[in-house]
């Protein structure tokens, strides 16, 4: 084992050729980190066609979309956290 290695092949392409993406900060060094940063690989970009799949979900990822790290939730801060309901 030395790092992390997709071992599935592309849903869209059938490549085998992934880059490992982490959700760090944005382009400026002042940008906030991403709300839902873990450190270490959050989904994977098929070289061949730009797919995007998440690393444990294994679900092809929208354009608008990024991987849940928490047991499939996102971070508190993150945009896409699906709202709890209050308690009562
Ligand atoms: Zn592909
Ligand atoms: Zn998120």
């Amino acid at each position: 084992m030395s790092g992390p290695v997709k071992e599935v092949s592309c849903p869209e392409c059938g490549g085998c050729d992934f880059t490992g993406v982490q959700y760090g900060r944005g382009a400026g060094v002042n940008e906030p980190l991403h709300p839902c940063h873990v450190d270490g690989v959050s989904e994977w970009r098929c070289n061949g066609c730009g797919t995007r799949v998440g690393r444990w979900s294994g679900r092809v990822l929208a354009k608008d979309e990024h991987e849940s790290p928490y047991d499939g939730e996102h971070g508190k801060d993150c945009p896409l956290r699906t709202p709890t309901p209050a308690q009562a």
